[in-house]
């Protein structure tokens, strides 16, 4: 039996030590404390609200076998009917105790809506990589999308638990406020940039293009210019959390393509100007694909090499080399897995929990190669790729092992023969 649920029901029991006629009096006040310790450390709110429920039996069990002796002995009920009411009895008021661990575990959590984030931030990417019997750099960075409610990240950027802050801005002011629903977000989004990059932080733009901002894309790579800031990522919109909400807004094939050439061409251009500056794509492994045909076009000579390069890079690695594990400490394959939890670190260690292919996701997506179906199973380039994204396929079909519908090449330049009818 899970060792918190005894521990809870334990607690309970020894609550009644409280009262008369033993009289330990703060006996009951650190049972509560052991209690909200174990409410702390579960993993959701149902699983506290079990404790609550757990402990509540316990303490009522223990404190009101009267009702069982006055059923029993006293009325002439058969004992196991009066078992039966006493137990149900119980229940029932253990519900309390249950609704509250269930209200309190709710509340808890989003560390990035209280003062001390960055601390928690980097305390977990640090100490779940370690966990992981993997070699893996670990860095703590923080991506925000600079609302209020992130208010307390970005009055601290300059703490030295973070190598990185990352900010969203979804197009320039106009687009931006609308996106975000709020007049001056965009100007106090770029205020924290600003107050970032003069504290000394390495400091981001995260950028998730759509059909409403792609016309703000070659606007706001100056921006990022002129303002001098380091990193430009630019996240292809995918099918989850808010990606899940937005996916009718998708660009167009074209526009992605369109997109990712402005990319590249303004790189190359900071290149040969010799600026500094990071450019990063992110869900979308077909990317790597679409860089090497680039090379193939401009740099024919060094294609061998660059494709030799991505194949070792390998393509989308979730659930191998990128886990994500939440404010409540479950595990996922990666940020876009929220809706698949694996297990919680609080109740088992992080190398089990990863190792574990028990779970049929997981099995799938450490097999090498993938065994991915559609236009992907047939892709010249599946080396490079990894199949792609994995939970859009999921969100469109079901089938999370389907062709990534979020890919925008061509079936020529994957060297897919199309069929004719
Ligand atoms: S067809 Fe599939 S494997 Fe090939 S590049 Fe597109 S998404 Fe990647």
């Amino acid at each position: 039996m899970n060792r918190s649920l005894v521990a809870a029901a334990m607690l309970g029991a020894a609550s009644v030590l409280g009262f008369a006629p033993f009289g330990l009096f703060p006996l009951p006040l650190l049972t509560l404390a052991g209690l909200f310790a174990l409410w702390r450390r579960s993993g959701s709110p149902l699983a506290a609200a079990l404790l609550g429920f757990v402990w509540g039996l316990g303490f009522f069990l223990a404190g009101v076998s009267w009702v069982y002796v006055s059923l029993h002995d006293v009325g002439g009920m058969a004992a196991p009917l009066a078992a039966l009411a006493t137990l149900l009895f119980c229940s029932y008021l253990a519900l309390f105790p249950a609704f509250v661990g269930f209200l309190f575990r709710r509340g808890a959590g989003r560390p990035l809506a209280v003062e001390g984030a960055p601390r928690s931030g980097g305390a977990t990417a640090a100490s779940g990589m370690r966990d992981a019997s993997h070699e893996a750099a670990a860095t703590a960075s923080a991506s925000t999308v600079a609302s209020p409610r992130t208010g307390p990240l970005l009055r601290a950027p300059a703490s030295p638990d973070f190598d990185y802050v990352g900010i969203s801005l979804d197009g320039m002011a106009a687009t931006h406020d609308k996106f975000r629903r709020m007049q001056g977000a965009f100007d106090k989004s770029l205020h924290a940039i600003r107050l970032c990059r003069d504290a000394g932080l390495k400091v981001g733009v995260r950028f998730t293009l759509t059909q409403d901002n792609f016309d703000d894309l070659p606007a706001l790579l100056q921006l990022v210019e002129d303002e001098g800031v380091d990193r430009f990522y630019f996240s292809h919109l995918n099918y989850a959390g808010r990606g899940n909400k937005n996916r009718k807004d998708d660009a167009h094939h074209q526009m992605t393509r369109q997109a990712m050439d402005l990319l590249f061409d303004t790189c190359w251009r900071h290149q040969q100007q010799g600026l500094k500056k990071e450019f990063t794509t992110g869900n979308n492994d077909a990317d790597g694909v679409y860089l090497l045909h680039w090379v193939e076009r401009n740099f024919p000579g060094l294609a061998p090499h660059i494709r030799k390069k991505l194949a070792q890079w390998g393509g989308n690695s979730s659930g191998v080399n990128v886990a994500n594990i939440d404010n409540l400490g479950n595990v996922h394959p990666d940020t876009m897995w929220w809706h698949h939890t694996l297990g919680n670190v609080r109740e088992r260690p992080f190398s089990e929990i990863w190792t574990d292919i028990s779970d049929p996701l997981m099995a799938g997506l450490k097999a090498r190669p993938r065994h991915v179906g559609g236009r992907c199973g047939q892709c010249r380039h599946f080396d490079i790729c990894g199949g792609n994204t994995r939970v859009r396929a999921q969100q469109l079909t079901n089938d999370p092992w389907a062709e990534d519908p979020g890919c925008y090449l061509t079936d020529e330049e994957i060297g897919v023969v199309p069929c004719v009818a």
